[in-house]
């Protein structure tokens, strides 16, 4: 053991007050934590599928808590933390280092363990979070608050498991061990402040790029600058999943479920905007257009999703926006500079057309007609870009095929939408229409990246 830590931990030691318990410490923190489960789960009453949900969703939200808190008020210095750090950096981080994890005695637990209070300040936090969620849903209330101090408890068990000895049963089970080393490998001084914030599953760290295992190299300081493609396309997915099941559930009739539709229809493609905005690129005029083209999508989100009749601002936004997608396309690939993917996009539009003529309310018609050819013009352009950059390999051929796939998956989505619109209601149409857009958006959003000047 290096002098140092030797050196801390005696003087921690001593400094421990002779009635302290480390039992009835980790004791108290066991039994009052299972005194407030039980009373959050003694409100439930006949629990719906749907509620159920909020256990994943809190469960996630306590898991970017502990990252966020130990990362951010355990490992830097902050006004409001200033205690924890202390106790964190100062001690815990003193007190066990890589090469020394385990405790020696039950006296050590001190340094583990949160203080004892900390449990009650957090019940009561969760207490009025608890009251407030009632007044709207009493089980949605108790299965998050129970699933936020259930997360308290196990981060507890977790951390003091990671610092037990080796030859410890408990440390052997196979999570428990993985974690271990993830843990360990947070003690090193040197990465402390980079790398396995997380103590029970390592998601945010996952998805903010600051995961590290034994056997790879170390990423000095590309924790913090990097960008974090993985927890942007989550989150996406996560409002992109909240706007299908929003409008899965208003077209059943359930009119309050219209507001999770309303708040993540525009979020997802807003994330799909922040995309767009953070990827790296020697393309500056494909990005700006590209972007152009996201903005007024995300304007015809908001004009086609709300209760008023604004489809011909919405199909007027989208037309803009493939506009600015064909101008980003038409940039290093002459317009039309290939023929057979506009025989083909423009006769599939033409069909879809055709065959719903007779059904198309005779005001949309022309409207529809000039949209279909500019969707089609955006595909066929995207497919024609895609064709000749593939037979060239000039570093573009990836991001190419992704723009030529968001243009396939737009005409898919809208082709969808037309025939739920205006022929007849197709089942789940709102899971297929939304689901294809999206991945459409995201496409020709994530081709701006590694696009190179040509
Ligand atoms: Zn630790
Ligand atoms: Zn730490």
């Amino acid at each position: 053991m290096p002098q140092d830590t030797q050196a801390f931990r005696m003087r921690y030691r001593a400094g421990i007050h002779p009635r302290y318990s480390p039992w009835l410490h980790g004791g108290f923190v066991l039994a009052y934590g299972a005194l407030c489960l039980f009373l959050f789960w003694r409100t439930l009453h006949r629990v719906e599928p749907l509620e159920w949900l909020t256990v994943p969703l809190a469960l996630v939200l306590f898991n970017w808590t502990e990252y966020f808190a130990h990362k951010h008020l355990g490992h830097y210095k902050h006004r409001l933390a200033a205690m924890f750090y202390k106790r964190h950096t100062g001690d815990h981080h003193s007190f066990f280092v890589e090469e020394r994890m385990r405790y020696e005695s039950a006296q050590d637990w001190r340094v583990i363990l949160f203080p004892a209070w900390l449990i009650v300040f957090y019940s009561v936090g969760l207490f009025v979070v608890w009251w407030l969620l009632a007044q709207i849903n009493g089980n949605v209330a108790a299965l998050f608050c129970g699933t936020m101090l259930a997360g308290y408890l196990s981060y507890e068990i977790f951390h003091a498991c990671e610092h037990l000895p080796e030859t410890h049963p408990l440390a052997r089970l196979p999570w428990i061990s993985h974690m271990r080393r993830l843990h360990r490998i947070h003690h090193r001084r040197d990465l402390m402040q980079m790398y396995n914030f997380n103590i029970v599953f390592p998601l945010m760290d996952w998805l903010y790029g600051t995961l590290h295992g034994e056997s790879e190299p170390l990423r000095r300081g590309s924790s913090n600058s990097s960008p974090r493609p993985r927890l942007l396309a989550c989150l996406t997915l996560a409002a992109a999943a909240g706007a299908i099941l929003g409008a899965l559930l208003m077209n059943a009739g359930d009119t309050p479920w219209r507001w999770l539709h309303w708040i993540c229809k525009p979020l997802a493609t807003l994330l799909i905007l922040r995309l767009a905005w953070t990827a790296q690129t020697a393309a500056p005029r494909y990005r700006s257009w590209m972007l152009r083209g996201i903005v007024l999508s995300l304007a015809g989100d908001v004009f086609l999703m709300l209760p008023l009749n604004l489809f011909m601002a919405g199909l007027g936004s989208f037309l803009l926006a493939h506009l600015c997608f064909i101008a980003a396309l038409s940039g290093d690939t002459r317009f039309g500079a290939r023929p057979l993917p506009w025989v083909a996009c423009v006769g599939y539009g033409a069909l879809n057309v055709w065959l719903l003529w007779p059904t198309l309310p005779s005001a949309l018609r022309v409207p529809v007609l000039i949209y279909v050819l500019v969707l089609a013009t955006m595909g066929a352009q995207a497919l024609a870009r895609a064709w000749m950059h593939g037979a060239t390999d000039d570093g573009l051929r990836s991001s190419a095929r992704r723009a030529a796939t968001g243009g396939l998956l737009f005409m898919l989505s809208d082709t969808l939408l037309a025939w739920d619109r205006f022929h007849a209601p197709l089942p789940l149409s709102a899971l297929w229409i939304l689901a294809s857009y999206y991945a459409a958006m995201w496409m020709l959003a994530s081709s701006i990246r590694e696009t190179r000047r040509a």
